[in-house]
């Protein structure tokens, strides 16, 4: 779906999509869809701003590697987004644009208007944690012999814990 202003010009958009995986591109491919993502709304343009609002929720289910030990960590995103699209020409033609700090939702489009994909794209990249893990207290792999520590335990030494023996020894000896 794109959001023409031309159209918006007469009227706001409602929308309401289901996007399988695939048709959004979420740019990372150990990032796995699960099921559609599926989102709703209503877009509409401010005369007087030249901006395009669009505000509605989306949800998402994905798979990913987990950090720690590799198995696969579900994700489930549901989220509220509020989003004020400014036209791009304004930032190339060096106008003041004056972002505050609460301007963080302000994006911008460029030309005729904006796609919803890229919209939605940005907002679940955004709402993915920085650290993606299985559970929160997942022990992880053994760095040594690579059992999963969440399974079985081991008796390797840690090789960060040697090192710091290490620099430990030498500090001595000097
Ligand atoms: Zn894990
Ligand atoms: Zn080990």
């Amino acid at each position: 779906m794109f959001f023409k202003i031309r159209e918006l010009e007469l009227k706001p958009k409602r929308f309401e999509v289901a996007y399988a995986p695939g048709e959004v591109d979420l740019l990372d491919p150990e990032l796995q869809q699960v099921g559609p993502l599926s989102a709703q709304g209503v877009a509409e343009f401010l005369d007087s701003v030249s901006e395009i609002h669009v505000q509605g929720d989306f949800h998402i289910l994905v798979k990913t590697p987990c950090d720690r030990c590799l198995e696969p960590a579900g994700e489930e995103i549901r989220q509220k987004f509020d989003l004020y699209y400014r036209p791009l020409e304004e930032l190339e033609g060096g106008v003041e644009v004056g972002l505050k700090a609460a301007d963080s939702d302000v994006g911008f489009y460029e030309g005729e208007g904006i796609s919803l994909r890229d919209i939605l794209r940005e907002q679940v990249l955004l709402a993915l944690p920085v650290q993606r893990l299985c559970r929160k207290d997942c022990k992880g792999l053994c760095p040594i012999c690579g059992v999963s520590l969440n399974e079985q335990s081991c008796s390797c030494v840690s090789p960060v814990v040697e090192s710091r023996w290490e620099a430990l020894k030498s500090f001595k000896l000097s």
